[in-house]
């Protein structure tokens, strides 16, 4: 799905700070923002860029560029942009790179931080604004249920870029490689709902994630897959300026979707109890071999087909064939 910049904002508009200080705040006053922005159409949505007036290294036009291409993964993976309309505002800080984001309920609102410095390099390799957008495409749910929001981010952040070409297989699993045992349960763990560490609630829900992708996809032949288990939740109706009182209600929703009642088991298993999957067996069921530095891939592991099918995207569907049943 190809965005489409519609105007380039004046580089010194007098009101643009004041618009910025507004998306900032999640205050998004609509009519300042959308007089003051740079416009982008993705599909039938409206993104309102402000970039907040300052010395970076690169043009408007550079900075627009990489929320268009960020917006397009996005909308790639969830078959549309999550919301009818959004705020991107981007504000400068020293250095270089992008350093942090934020996704808000009001307008909704996506605010990124990002250095001076930034060169294009930076912007093609970003993938925290990318982050914040999945944001968009979930309703909030209780504070308990935190880790399947930042979960989500951290999974399909990566199998997003892969699906859109801009992230290779090999750097997809590496990154899980290295980050999913921080996902695993400690000592006095009580399962997702009720342990909120750092780990568990990035790691362990994008741990969540991962299982129920290749259960999703082991259950249905390989027919369906997380990604339209969350498109499901998007066609719905739901974004991130909903509420809902109960993960289960939006994890019914997403089986639905794909026919299964994969999502809901997974969460009955792993909401009070600390489950702690065998990772080097997952990893060996997958082909994934990780005793080098670089990641190489066994293409004779009973699930290759379906690991390279969760990176492949829509095109291929490789991994419908026989999946050889496995625990982990
Ligand atoms: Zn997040």
């Amino acid at each position: 799905m190809a965005a489409i910049v519609r105007d380039l904002a004046g580089s010194a508009h007098p009101l643009t700070i004041v618009c910025l200080l507004a998306v900032l705040t999640g205050a998004a006053y609509p009519v300042c923002a959308q007089q003051n922005s740079t416009i982008i159409d993705v599909g039938d949505s409206r993104l309102y860029v402000v970039i907040e007036n300052s010395k970076f290294r690169l043009s408007q036009r550079d900075i627009i560029d990489w929320i268009r291409r960020s917006a397009d993964v996005v909308a790639n993976y969830y078959a549309r942009f999550p919301t009818k309309q959004a705020y991107i505002g981007v504000r400068a800080a020293a250095g270089a790179g992008v350093k942090r984001g934020r996704a808000l309920r009001d307008g909704p609102t996506v605010n990124v931080t990002m250095g001076v410095e930034s060169t294009a390099n930076d912007l093609q390799t970003d993938w925290i604004l990318i982050h914040e957008l999945i944001h968009l495409a979930f309703p909030r749910v209780p504070d308990r249920h935190h880790w399947i929001e930042e979960g989500l981010a951290v999974y399909v952040e990566s199998i997003a870029r892969a699906n859109a070409g801009t992230l290779t297989p090999e750097e997809v699993w590496r990154g899980f490689v290295l980050g999913m045992p921080h996902g695993l349960p400690r000592a006095d763990d009580r399962g997702l709902d009720f342990t909120p560490t750092w780990g568990r609630t990035y790691w362990g829900g994008a741990l969540f994630c991962l299982l129920a992708d290749i259960d999703i996809r082991k259950a249905s032949g390989g027919k369906m897959t997380l990604r339209d288990a969350l498109r499901g939740i998007v066609d719905a109706g739901f974004d991130m300026t909903d509420q809902v009182d109960s993960l289960s209600t939006v994890l019914t929703v997403a089986d639905a979707a794909t026919g299964t009642l994969t999502l809901t088991a997974l969460y009955d298993r792993m909401k009070d109890s600390p489950e702690a999957p065998d990772l080097s067996a997952l990893w060996d069921q997958l082909g994934i071999d990780t005793q080098y530095q670089k990641i190489q891939f066994n293409e004779r592991a009973p699930l290759a087909a379906l690991r390279a099918a969760i990176t492949a995207g829509d095109h291929p569907r490789a991994a419908e064939r026989h999946y050889k049943d496995f625990t982990y």
